[in-house]
């Protein structure tokens, strides 16, 4: 038999390497940032064109390079970090593998100009798809410049792959976000397509926090701090009236280091159980100082995923820093228990009163419609015992009106209505049929293209960070027609001159801050249509406002409201409303 086996080419490996390590522009960028980190960079510069489909380049001022180094860096395996085995367990650099600049020089045109502090001449290097095309000493700054240019320009169908333009811009900024809160020492510029997205002075935490969330977070954000042995913790969590729907804002740093880690993540929110609704996610920024070496170390470096040693000490602290920031108790009773047991009870701190979320709501007030609501006597089932009508079905036939039953419907858990129709007895979710009802009143006057928005007495200015900004000028059209009129006035900022009915002035930042995260994150995922997705959110934001108690009369109105939608039975997001149980059903239960 004949030899079958060949070593492959370094630039086939190198491009095979590259699959895992530059999976989207983002993750260039990513190891770019991180190399600048590495090289001890105070001042670091992003400029981006065409969502990095076109160029990524990273500049800063650290320790450059050497002109042998220049072209090694491209080689795989070339590390400066590492030398030996041992050194892998006392790391405190990014990377150390080797692999990220042959990865990107293997998929990508990148041109390096790098320069030593103590050289008077600096290197540029040109490698295109691993070949080094040219090698010339320069002029330049000291430091290091590494351009990455035609993302994938060899590998067709990987560029073609590439998500639309915001999307992959999303993903660039969210890494962004992450290297800049972690390093807040570090000056950090970003450009895009020419516009200054972030411009970010070294300095303390709470001002890279400002400089990236805006400055209206010390309204929105109380501080965390514990000292203690197996960690340290510092950083913010968000009051419980900010929390979103999406994991949007959600922010854990170890050494320094972004990571995912569910059970941590999970300790925070459930600090805030109890404190606010089901499906709701509150926002932080925490950074951890742990020992590293008690944090495993045989965790994949490019992975954000790490195990801690003491994970249930850890745990047990970090959710009780949470817990006291809230306001809620004090963190020496919290830690008398078993940190691994579950705790049900503990007492308040003394004298605090533990701050509720405020939610007022007129359950009367039908912020989309142009009447004021009137009770209606009639209501309109849809035909076939609400078994049919899914969300966007057009072959509804009509319905026929019907006498409201006099039955005074029920409250239960203050979520549930409970009432008797024709068909038997119905149970309703209470704020999915708020969701519905709105929502498609929304639909309505966009339709009608006829908004009826209402002029504030005193116009509202709202902040966004730079690359919010960006999303809520595209959210402006799609706003309006909902009622709400907002003008740019520059530098992020934005004047609110009317809302629909029934939006308070002071939810306003807040009620945008969430339709631009949601926004945010469904361009994120599969869902794509603007329009929707700002009536959806919306929606669900004026409708989560419901106060807790109703009235009898008020749920009969949500009664009559939700049947006459097109879609009674599922929430715009695709929820079920509610069920039925007729005679039949109730005999079989009572067999
Ligand atoms: P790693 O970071 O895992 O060592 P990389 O491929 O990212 O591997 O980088 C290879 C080497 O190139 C680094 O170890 C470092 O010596 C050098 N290098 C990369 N980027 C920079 C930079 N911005 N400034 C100085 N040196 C750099
Ligand atoms: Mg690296």
């Amino acid at each position: 038999m004949t030899d079958i086996i060949n070593i492959l080419p370094d630039s086939v490996a190198n491009q095979i390497a590259a699959g895992e390590v530059v999976d989207r522009p983002a993750s260039a960028v990513k190891e770019l940032l991180e190399n600048a980190m590495d090289a001890g960079a105070t001042e670091i510069q992003l400029v981006v064109k065409d969502a990095g489909r076109t160029l990524m380049q990273v500049i800063d001022n650290g320790c450059g390079m050497s002109e042998t180094d220049a072209r090694l860096c491209f080689e795989r395996h070339a590390t400066s970090k590492i030398r030996n085995a041992d050194d892998l367990f006392a790391l405190h650099t990014m990377g150390f593998r080797g692999e990220a600049l042959a990865s990107i020089a293997a998929v990508a045109q990148v041109e390096l100009k790098t320069r030593p502090h103590d050289s008077q001449l600096g290197t540029q290097v040109t490698v295109e798809g691993s070949a080094v095309k040219d090698q010339q000493p320069c002029n330049c700054s000291a430091g290091t410049s590494i351009a990455v240019k035609n993302l994938f320009f060899n590998i067709p169908a990987r560029r073609n792959f590439l998500k639309k333009e915001s999307i992959e811009l999303a993903h660039i900024e969210e890494i962004f976000k992450r290297v800049a809160i972690a390093n807040y020492k570090v000056a950090f510029t970003f450009h895009h397509n020419g516009r200054l997205l972030y411009d970010l002075k070294g300095g303390n935490f709470a001002q890279r926090i400002a400089g990236i969330f805006g400055n209206t977070f010390k309204e929105r954000l109380y501080p965390v701090e514990e000292q203690t042995e197996p960690v340290k913790i510092k950083g913010y969590v968000g009051k419980a009236e900010y929390v979103k729907r999406t994991r949007g804002d959600q922010y854990l740093f170890v050494n320094s280091r972004f990571i995912k880690h569910p059970g941590l993540s999970s300790a925070i929110e459930k600090a805030y159980r109890e404190l606010i609704p089901e499906h709701t996610y509150p926002s932080y920024v925490i950074m951890m100082d742990v020992d590293p070496s008690r944090i495993d170390v045989n965790i994949h470096p490019t992975k954000t995923e790490v195990r801690f040693l003491d994970e249930q000490v850890i745990y047990a602290i970090l959710r009780a820093a949470t817990k006291k920031a809230l306001g809620q108790f004090s963190l020496a009773s919290e830690l008398d228990f078993n940190p691994s047991t579950e705790i049900d009870f503990t007492p308040a701190a003394k004298g605090h009163i533990p701050e509720t979320p405020h939610i007022e709501y007129n359950p009367h007030y039908n912020p989309f419609s142009a009447t004021s609501h009137t009770p209606s006597s009639t209501f309109t089932p849809p035909k076939r015992d609400f078994s049919l009508p899914l969300a966007d079905s057009t072959e509804l036939a009509e319905p026929t009106p019907a006498k409201l039953t006099p039955v005074t419907p029920m409250s239960y858990l203050n979520r549930y209505i409970v009432t008797t129709l024709k068909s038997g007895i119905v149970v309703i979710d209470r704020q999915r049929a708020q969701e519905r009802i709105i929502y498609e009143q929304m639909l309505r006057r966009r339709q009608n293209a006829q908004p009826d928005a209402q002029r504030l007495m005193f116009p509202v200015n709202c902040t966004f960070s730079a690359a919010d900004s960006e999303l809520m000028n595209e959210l402006l059209t799609p706003l309006r027609e909902l009622g709400f009129i907002i003008e740019p006035l520059g530098r992020n900022t934005f004047v609110v001159t009317a809302t629909p009915q029934g939006v308070r002035d002071s939810d306003l930042q807040s009620i945008l801050d969430q339709t631009i995260s949601e926004y945010k994150s469904s361009m994120m995922e599969r869902f794509n249509d603007r329009d929707k997705s700002v009536s959806l959110s919306l929606a669900r934001q004026i409708s989560s406002h419901a106060s807790k108690e109703m009235k009898p009369e008020e749920m009969q109105h949500l009664i009559a409201d939700l049947f006459s939608c097109q879609a009674p039975d599922t929430s715009p997001s695709g929820k079920k409303i509610m069920f039925i149980l007729n005679e039949q059903d109730l005999a079989e239960r009572l067999k």
